[in-house]
């Protein structure tokens, strides 16, 4: 079929299908392994059953009914999800950016709340990356994401270096809103923070009485084989936002809210027509209950530690270092070899990778991935690998 829709990807001439858990068919019939689930999206693989019930049944009865009113779908979703992560309010939006938006929203008028209108200031981290729109790419921490062409970019952003002191030193004064960061730089590298340098980041946000914020778009909802990464970093933030894998694949995004977040934002702050869409929101409970169910996360941690010590132990020279955390795993390629050049050569081979910052091959697996499907991946990646190493 002719491609009409603009190529803002640089999208692989591949057209996949269907697909089951891990596994995907393109149009001509092939075997893929997925080790990248939507960019985390996925989070239950492909045509899962539980979800796909849920959805079909949402379906049947409402799909949408604009936010003049309440859905009993979208108040039990907020119910549960409150409950499971432990905040106490939130918005629902349809995207990861459309999240920090509303994040980064909340801080200003908690800022102007708390400090008057010189509190305005969100603090981010250097190679974080927090979204498309303009804000939310000014709130990036990587140079190539400001082109001039898209200027002028917003006001009242400003980077610091993440697992660096002497960066805490000048950080945060009277005029900063928020610290805003990821608990693993998912785009930027899958950059473990470390979680001394993380709290004691966080210590001194708030003692400079602005909020912290965790963007969990990439790691929350069980990617790093608990609910919440912020939950193992030990930040404590004062709002998350979620996206990605939040619905197992229908669009949606969130911000949630507690303690001194909590009661900023009022009706008329901040609102979005198809936001906590039915729909979504019944997606959402399905892959909460799965996440949330014995044994489902930790099963998530040890994969995660299994795939990444098998990538060790093959000792390959042009691997530098294997990183990450439960089902967010980044290979380092020694210098000189193109991680794209490697995602290329494992599509050929039959398995979907995507790559992250300038050397790091990425894996977000869907969580619900068998032992059979991440032995089967990683067979393709050595051989895939070993090309490269001739
Ligand atoms: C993907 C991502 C975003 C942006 O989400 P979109 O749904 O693409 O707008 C923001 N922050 C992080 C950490 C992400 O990984």
């Amino acid at each position: 079929m002719e491609k009409k829709i603009v190529n803002n990807y640089g999208s692989f001439d591949l057209t996949f299908v269907k697909g089951k858990n891990a596994t995907m068919y393109s149009a001509d019939g092939r075997k893929y392994i997925d080790f990248i689930a939507g960019i985390g999206v996925n989070c239950l693989g492909h045509n899962n059953r539980h979800l796909v019930k849920a959805i079909r049944k949402q379906a049947s009865r409402q799909l949408h009914i604009s936010n003049y009113y309440f859905s009993d779908t979208g108040l039990e979703f907020a119910d549960r999800l409150l409950s499971a992560t432990g905040f106490t309010g939130g918005y629902f939006g349809n995207s990861g950016a459309e999240a920090n938006e509303a994040a980064i929203k909340l801080a200003r008028k908690y800022g102007q709340l708390n400090g008057g209108s010189k509190r305005k200031v969100i603090v981010t981290l250097e190679s974080s990356f927090h979204g498309r729109t303009l804000a939310t790419l000014t709130a990036t921490g990587q140079e190539r994401f400001h082109p001039e062409c898209f200027a002028p970019y917003p006001e009242g952003f400003k980077t610091i270096k993440p697992n660096d002191f002497d960066s805490l030193k000048n950080a945060f004064d009277d005029t900063t809103a928020a610290l805003l960061m990821e608990c693993v730089q998912g785009e930027g590298g899958v950059n473990l923070i470390n979680p001394e340098w993380a709290k004691a980041a966080a210590q001194a946000a708030r003692n400079a009485g602005a909020l912290v914020i965790a963007d969990e778009v990439q790691t929350g909802m069980g990617r790093t084989g608990t609910l919440l990464a912020s939950d193992w970093l030990g930040i404590n933030p004062d709002a998350v936002t979620l996206a990605k894998g939040i619905a197992g694949g229908i669009p949606m995004g969130a911000c949630l809210f507690r303690n001194k977040a909590q009661g900023v934002f009022e009706a008329g702050d901040h609102q979005s027509t198809f936001a906590g869409n039915p729909l979504a929101c019944a997606a959402g409970l399905a892959v909460l209950e799965t996440l949330t169910a014995p044994n489902f996360l930790e099963r998530v941690e040890e994969a995660g530690e299994y795939i990444r010590n098998t990538i060790r132990n093959w000792n390959l020279p042009i691997v530098k270092e294997v990183r990450g955390k439960g089902f967010l795993i980044g290979t380092q390629i020694t210098d000189g070899i193109k991680p794209f050049d490697i995602e290329v050569k494992c599509l050929e081979n039959g398995l979907c990778t995507t790559t992250a910052g300038s050397d790091v091959i990425r894996f977000l697996p869907p969580l619900t991935i068998t032992d059979k499907e991440i032995d089967e991946g990683l067979a393709i990646y050595k051989s895939t690998l070993e090309e490269f190493c001739k």
